[in-house]
């Protein structure tokens, strides 16, 4: 019988979670197998029925990667979960069995860089239509839904000027208009957000970022409802985009540690955000968790204390102090990642919104300047003062 988890705390339910029985190994077991035996027909058509419990071909479901979805659906609170092979296959696969011709979806201009393209290049070519809304303006997302539509699909804190969203809000104007919310909480995760108890529907993650933790893989997943859920899973059967179970495994293992990972994230963020707020050499920093921060409230509202490792920074002196800048760093990897126990650095110009073009970073409000800093797990001060020395030495 499997423990009853649903009142634990996140740390708990991280760790205990999805996991096997507590007999037998400790751990669950990476079931690299393609395809699953029978020497009964009658057992194995059952199966395949679904009829009865197991495992046919890992297209379809494999144990390790249902242990990862078992465990991210209790982090979430959700009824069900589905994992695909990255956080785009879980965005794409599960928008494309939500939705159909002549359907209207009600988004943000700050979606991240692969979720904007799909909406920008793939959508008209169905004839789904997509409304882009300011995402600091409530009002307009009021508006826009208001006028009918089928789905809103929100991010927040946003990649890569951490702009938020208010899900509540959002939620109960697409519900009055009988729309489904989709949130992603990449940047939040559930230690600091629980999208679904704020009235989204559903809730879409890289588990590539911090879920996984050690970018050492990729992955993705959908939690919510059985009904949508099931959706995204019989459509992830057919697109073939299944996590493989070497890479659910080392989410697995990554996921064991998320909340004392997240919490220091969280809080070495913060500390860098206040100190790059008063240094000479930046003009502005993002980071929900500062007072100055134009949705602070907001944050402070329907986040759980901690507003995220991720904050970004335009330094003066333009994309040239940012390419001068960026070597200088001794204590982060330059690369296009996010969520590590290492710090990760780089400008949305090369990483999150490469796929965009210039022009159209503009007008989604990414300053040439901007620099995204992911907060890893080493001492703070050690970071502050890597900070310190690059930006000191840039500025002459
Ligand atoms: C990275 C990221 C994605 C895409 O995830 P992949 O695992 O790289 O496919 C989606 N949303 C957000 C917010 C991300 O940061």
């Amino acid at each position: 019988m499997k423990d009853d988890l649903s009142d634990a705390g996140v740390g708990t339910k991280a760790l205990w979670a999805g996991e096997p029985g507590r007999e037998g190994p400790t751990q669950v077991p990476i079931v690299q197998s393609v395809a699953f035996a029978y020497g009964n027909v009658e057992e194995w058509t059952e199966v395949a029925l679904g009829k009865r419990k197991g495992h046919i071909y890992s297209r379809n479901t494999n144990p390790t990667v249902a242990a990862l979805e078992e465990k991210v659906k209790a982090l979430e609170g959700a009824e069900a979960a589905s994992s695909f092979a990255s956080g785009m296959a879980a965005v794409s696969n599960t928008l494309f069995s939500l939705l159909g011709h002549g359907d209207r979806v009600v988004t943000i201009k700050d979606t991240y860089g692969g979720t904007n393209q799909l909406f920008r290049e793939f959508f008209p070519r169905v004839g789904i239509k997509v409304e882009f809304c300011d995402t600091e303006d409530a009002g307009q997302i009021e508006k826009e839904i208001g006028k009918g539509c089928d789905l809103v699909y929100v991010e927040t804190p946003t990649n890569p000027t951490l702009k938020v969203v208010d899900i509540r809000r959002v939620a109960s104007a697409a519900h009055a208009a009988g729309a489904l919310v989709v949130t992603d909480n990449t940047f939040a995760t559930p230690v600091n957000q629980l999208p679904l108890g704020l009235g989204s529907d559903l809730v879409v993650h890289s588990a590539s970022k911090f879920l996984g933790g050690h970018a050492d893989a990729l992955g993705g997943l959908v939690c919510g409802p059985k009904r949508e859920v099931r959706k995204a899973f019989h459509y992830r059967e057919i697109t073939g985009a299944a996590l493989d179970p070497f890479a659910a495994y080392l989410i697995l293992r990554g996921l064991k540690t998320l909340q004392v990972r997240v919490e220091k994230q969280d809080r070495g963020a913060m500390e860098i955000a206040g100190h790059l707020e008063g240094h000479p050499a930046v003009e502005k920093v993002f980071y929900p968790g500062l007072p100055s921060h134009p949705q602070h409230e907001v944050a402070k509202a329907q986040m759980r204390g901690g507003y995220g490792g991720v904050l970004s920074f335009t330094l003066k002196g333009g994309f040239r102090a940012v390419k001068r800048f960026l070597p200088r760093l001794r204590l982060a990897h330059r690369a296009a990642n996010l969520g590590a126990v290492e710090t990760t650095v780089g400008s949305p110009a090369t990483t999150s919104h490469v796929e965009v073009s210039a022009k159209d970073r503009a007008a989604m409000g990414i300053p040439e300047a901007l620099v995204r800093y992911s907060t890893g797990i080493e001492d703070v001060d050690d970071l502050i003062g890597d900070l310190d020395r690059a930006l000191g030495s840039s500025s002459r």
